[in-house]
């Protein structure tokens, strides 16, 4: 049997509700990755759906880091990261370096709900 993906969940706070929403819209697809995220996200993601998400640490204290680094390893395949398109984060280089480092590791990434359906619907194999 093959391994599960890892699937990293991030939001900002803004995002937090639409995360959650999205995360329980789509639990039944969830349920085929390992879940992971920055350490509020992947709390409320675990409360609302009642699936197990390993928490990193909190985005603004080094999570996003945390995460990059996994997909430079090659231990997370799918990124979803709903970023706060209105409001300026404290941690903003860490937020590009999290889209950059997504990028030049070719990992699929969805930072909006459309795109994240598209995706958690069709990597999971
Ligand atoms: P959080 O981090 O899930 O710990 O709130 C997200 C972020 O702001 O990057």
């Amino acid at each position: 049997m093959q391994e599960k993906k890892t699937i990293a969940l991030i939001a900002h706070d803004n995002k937090k509700t639409e995360m959650t929403k999205w995360a329980c819209q789509n639990k039944e697809y969830l349920k085929k990755y390992h879940l992971c995220g920055t350490g509020h996200t992947a709390g409320l993601v675990a409360e609302a759906t009642g699936l197990a998400v390993e928490a990193y640490l909190s985005g603004p204290w080094g999570g996003d880091q945390q995460i990059g680094a996994k997909i430079a390893e090659g231990a997370i395949h799918v990124v979803v990261f709903f970023w706060d398109p209105l409001q300026m984060q404290p941690h903003d280089p860490d937020v590009k370096a999290l889209l950059r480092i997504a990028t030049l590791y070719d990992i699929p990434i969805a930072t909006n709900a459309a795109t994240a359906n598209c995706i958690v619907r069709t990597q999971a194999e």
